[in-house]
């Protein structure tokens, strides 16, 4: 690769701008006060049809099991309540129900949350009927474990506030480009080469580009020149990670959302449950959203939705089996999109350090199906270790990609 007259040269280029490289470009616009140009984030498809910020359930809590995840996600709901209108924020709450196998363990999780500042309520069987009355079916309950600052958001009004205070304080965005290719130039940094895509480009080639597929469409080449690139490329960071020359373990796998309509919950008003089937719901609009985690599915990039039958087997059956208005329920629509899982289901961030790895590349990826609730935090974890050299606010340093080579993992278990 050769640069050119018109190649574009910037201090700092992210890859992908999802809530997670919105949340980067934010701290670090607002850490460096970059002149118009010095940090720009490159992504094939700004409107993010088929990414993960787009295509999630929009539940934000601040229980996990690993000390980590709890600082991210609470200092991203802080964050979130600050901006409620624009993030869509609703301290709605989560409300786990508990078997009596399980609700021990979760009375002990209950008291080390609270202990670390967060309120959890326990309830017993006859206050969940009080409190979510609908529940009825409950011979196999001992409970619920209930988080009141836990709950909703609007995961694109999350996405587009990060954008735009990341422009606000001097990061451009470039839509329609694709990170192809990379080498290490002559002054020790970067130069990359990108496919730009017309502004307009259908659905099916849109799905073709991102799954390195052939379009119908024929891209120009532009070439950047960076001192440092971050990979904050979500369900395709692998991809990302060998085109920058180095390894990742994480990988996409689908999951699937159904949103139906029940007619015997009127203008529901409660925040996200999780069922002991592992099914979860919350109320969309007049409507229900719901997820299922099939763990059986294999690894790789899917937006194939199963309908009717996922709904039918993954989603309704179990919920009958908690209530009975959801004895009439009608599927209305669904989506498939991506968890960008790493294999300790904890976030990889930090600068890359892979074995002959010399050139300053970092990433923020494989958030494991909470990068939403985390974005602001590891937004600005990332940010100052490259901007100050080390964390300040929080201590990210074991969920560096180093991690998976010396076996120190952060398993996080609290996931859906
Ligand atoms: C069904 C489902 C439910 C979920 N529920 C929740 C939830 O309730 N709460 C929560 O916090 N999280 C949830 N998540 C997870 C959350 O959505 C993700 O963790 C988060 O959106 C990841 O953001 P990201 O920016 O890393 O990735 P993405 O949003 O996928 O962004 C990556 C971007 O990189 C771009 N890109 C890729 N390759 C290239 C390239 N070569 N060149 C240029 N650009 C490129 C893509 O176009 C894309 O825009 C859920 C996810 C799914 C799928």
């Amino acid at each position: 690769m050769t640069p050119n007259s018109q190649t574009i040269k910037t201090d700092i280029l992210l890859v992908g701008a999802g809530v997670i490289g919105s949340g980067v470009a934010m701290h670090l616009g607002q850490l460096g006060r970059p002149a118009p140009g010095d940090i720009r984030v490159i992504d094939f498809d700004l409107e993010g049809s088929l990414s993960s910020s787009e295509l999630n359930a929009g539940g934000v809590r601040g229980t996990w099991s690993q000390p980590v995840n709890v600082k991210m996600a609470r200092l991203t709901i802080d964050w979130l309540a600050e901006n409620a209108e624009a993030a869509g924020y609703r301290d709605v709450g989560y409300l786990w129900l508990k078997t009596p196998e399980s609700m021990p363990a979760a009375l002990v999780e209950r008291d080390r949350q609270i202990e670390s500042g967060w309120p959890v309520e326990a309830w017993d069987v006859a206050e969940l009927k009080k409190r979510v009355p609908f529940i009825d079916k409950t011979a196999d309950l001992a409970g619920a474990i209930f988080g009141p600052r836990d709950g909703l958001v609007n995961p694109n009004g999350v996405k587009n506030l990060l954008r735009e205070r990341a422009r606000a304080s001097g990061v451009v965005f470039d839509d329609r480009s694709l990170l192809k290719a990379a080498e290490r130039d002559e002054s020790g940094g970067w130069l990359l080469k990108v496919e730009r895509y017309p502004a307009q480009i259908s659905d099916s080639d849109r799905l073709a580009v991102l799954s390195g597929g052939q379009s119908s469409v024929t891209p120009q080449t532009v070439y950047y020149q960076a001192k440092r690139v971050v990979n904050c490329a979500g369900p395709w960071a692998a991809g990302v990670a060998k085109i920058l020359g180095y390894e990742s373990p994480v990988y996409p796998t689908r999951r699937q959302i159904s949103v139906f309509d029940s007619r015997g919950l009127e203008s529901p008003k409660f925040g996200m449950i999780v069922d002991t089937s592992g099914v979860y719901f919350h109320p969309e609009a007049t409507h229900i959203l719901a997820g299922f985690a099939n763990n059986n599915e294999p690894h790789g990039i899917r937006y194939d939705y199963d309908g009717e039958g996922f709904f039918t087997e993954s989603i309704w059956a179990p919920l009958y089996e908690r209530a009975s208005v959801f004895e009439n329920l009608k599927h209305v629509t669904g989506w498939a999109g991506q968890y960008e899982v790493s294999p300790d289901e904890s976030a990889v961030i930090g600068e890359v350090s892979a074995p002959g790895f010399h050139v300053r590349a970092f990433e923020a990826h494989s958030f494991s199906g909470h990068g939403v609730m985390h974005a602001y935090a590891a937004g600005l974890a990332l940010a100052e270790l490259m901007l100050k050299g080390r964390y300040l606010t929080i201590d990210a340093g074991m969920l560096s990609g180093a991690r998976f080579a010396t076996g120190a993992l952060v398993r996080e278990t609290a996931i859906i």
